[in-house]
C-alpha cells in the first residue's frame, strides 16, 4: 500500500518515513553533522551542508507534509522564523491583512520587524468576513489567518477565506498551530500556506522550538526553500528527531486533549465565580458553526475570566494552581495556565489587547493529558467556591 493512502492515524507514525538507507534503522537516526563528505567535487550523495539540508531533517519534512496532506514541508529553527520566510517573499510596498487577536509574537514580527522595511499589516476580525474584504486593496498580497486565535478562541472561515484569496489574487497562509492537522488541514479548504509553531502540539512534549511550513505548489515551495537556506532559520538535527518522535503521538494525545478540554470548558461555564469561558465547542459560540464544519474536534485551549475580575484576581488564581504550571506556551503532555495581559500578549498595547478581549482579568489553560479528576480539582481549589 502506499503511504500516501494512510489515514491520518497511520500518517502520523508513517508518513513520508523509511527505514535509513545506511543501517536500516527504523527511527531516523540524529544526523549530527554538519557537512558530508563528497567524492569528488559535486559528488556528494543528496546533502552537502545542513543549512541546506540535512537527512534527520527531511525526515521531519516528509512527515510534515503528509499529516497536512501536502507535498513540500520546510522545517524552521522556531515558529516566527518559519513565519519570518513567508513576509520575506513580500516587497516593500506590498500589504498584508491579518487578525485582530493574533498570538502576540506574530504582531511583534508584523510591526516592529518588518513595517520598518516597507510592509504594511492591517488588523481586522477576520471572522467577519466583509471586514477581511473591507482591508483589500491593490497592494494586498498575502491574508494571515490564525483559527482558532490565541487566546480569544475565535474561528475563522478558512474556506471563505480562500476563496476571497482566489478572488483578489492572493495568497492565503494559515497559522495552524492550536488546531493541528488532526483537527483541521487548511490546504485541503484552499489555504496555500499552512505555518505551524511546531513547538505547541506537533512536538508535543515542550521539549523543542522548532516550526513548520507546508505547501502544495513547487514554485512557492521552491521560493521559501530558498529563502529558508538563505537567511538559515533552520530547524537543527536533534530537534527534527525530537519533533518527529512528538508526532508519533499527535493522534492520541490530540484526542485526550479534545476530551479533557471539553470537560474542563463545562467545568468553568458552570462554576458560580466565573464570568465568561471561550471555547469554540460551547453551541452558543459565535463562530460555532465554522468551527463544525471545518474542524474535526474543539481541542484542549480554553481560555476564561473570573467574575468580577481584576488583573489581581488574574493572577492570584494562576498563583494557586499546583497541577497546572504557570508558564508561557502550550500544546504539552502537561497543563499549562497563563496570563495573556502580563505574559504573551505584553507587547501588544493595552487598548489594541482589550478591544479583542484579552482583559486584564483573562486567563488561557492550555490543558494536557493528565487525569481529568485531577485537573478539576486543582481548578477548584485555586478558584474557590
Ligand atoms: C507559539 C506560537 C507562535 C510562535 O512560534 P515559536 O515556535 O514560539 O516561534 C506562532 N503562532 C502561534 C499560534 C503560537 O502559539
Amino acid at each position: 500500500m502506499e503511504k500516501k493512502e494512510l489515514k491520518f492515524n497511520s500518517k502520523t507514525i508513517h508518513g513520508g518515513q523509511q527505514p535509513d538507507k545506511a543501517y536500516g534503522a527504523v527511527m531516523p537516526p540524529i544526523y549530527q553533522t554538519s557537512t558530508y563528505a563528497q567524492s569528488t567535487p559535486g559528488g556528494h550523495q543528496g546533502f552537502e551542508y545542513s543549512r541546506s539540508g540535512n537527512p534527520t531533517r527531511t525526515a521531519l519534512e516528509n512527515a510534515l507534509a503528509s499529516i497536512e496532506n501536502g507535498r513540500y514541508g520546510l522545517a524552521f529553527a522556531s515558529g516566527l522564523s518559519a513565519m519570518d520566510a513567508v513576509i520575506k517573499l513580500l516587497e516593500p510596498g506590498d500589504e498584508v491583512v491579518s487578525t485582530n487577536d493574533l498570538y502576540g509574537g506574530s504582531y511583534r514580527l508584523f510591526r516592529q520587524v518588518f513595517e520598518k522595511y516597507g510592509i504594511t499589516f492591517h488588523f481586522t476580525a477576520m471572522q467577519d468576513v466583509e471586514s477581511v474584504e473591507g482591508k483589500i486593496n491593490d497592494k494586498t498580497k498575502l491574508l494571515w489567518v490564525e483559527t482558532p486565535t490565541n487566546p480569544m478562541m475565535n474561528v475563522i472561515d478558512i474556506a471563505a477565506m480562500a476563496a476571497l484569496a482566489k478572488k483578489h489574487g492572493l495568497l492565503l497562509a494559515v497559522d495552524n498551530t492550536f488546531a493541528t492537522p488532526y483537527l483541521q488541514r487548511p490546504l485541503e479548504m484552499g489555504a496555500d500556506i499552512v505555518m505551524h509553531s511546531a513547538t505547541k502540539y506537533l512536538g508535543g512534549h515542550s521539549d523543542v522550538v522548532v516550526g513548520a511550513l507546508v505547501v502544495n505548489d513547487k514554485e512557492l515551495a521552491e521560493k521559501l526553500y530558498f529563502i529558508q537556506n538563505a537567511s538559515g532559520a533552520v530547524c537543527g538535527p536533534m530537534d527534527s528527531f525530537l519533533t518527529l518522535r512528538g508526532i508519533k503521538t499527535l493522534h492520541v494525545r490530540m484526542q485526550r486533549h479534545c476530551e479533557n478540554g471539553e470537560a474542563i470548558a463545562n467545568y468553568l461555564r458552570n462554576h458560580p465565580k466565573i464570568e465568561k469561558v471561550y471555547w469554540p465547542g460551547f453551541e452558543d459560540h459565535p463562530n460555532h458553526e465554522i468551527a463544525k464544519s471545518q474542524m474535526n474536534g474543539f481541542g484542549g485551549m480554553i481560555s476564561f475570566v473570573p467574575k468580577g475580575g481584576t488583573f489581581k484576581e488574574a493572577v492570584n488564581i494562576v498563583e494557586k494552581l499546583r497541577v497546572f504550571t504557570l508558564a508561557e506556551s502550550l500544546g504539552g503532555v502537561e497543563s499549562l495556565a497563563g496570563h495573556p495581559a502580563s505574559m504573551t500578549h505584553a507587547s501588544i498595547p493595552k487598548t489594541e489587547r482589550e478591544k479583542s478581549g484579552v482583559v486584564d482579568a483573562l486567563i488561557r489553560l492550555s490543558v494536557g493529558i493528565e487525569d481529568i479528576d485531577d485537573l478539576i480539582a486543582d481548578l477548584e481549589q485555586a478558584i474557590g467556591r
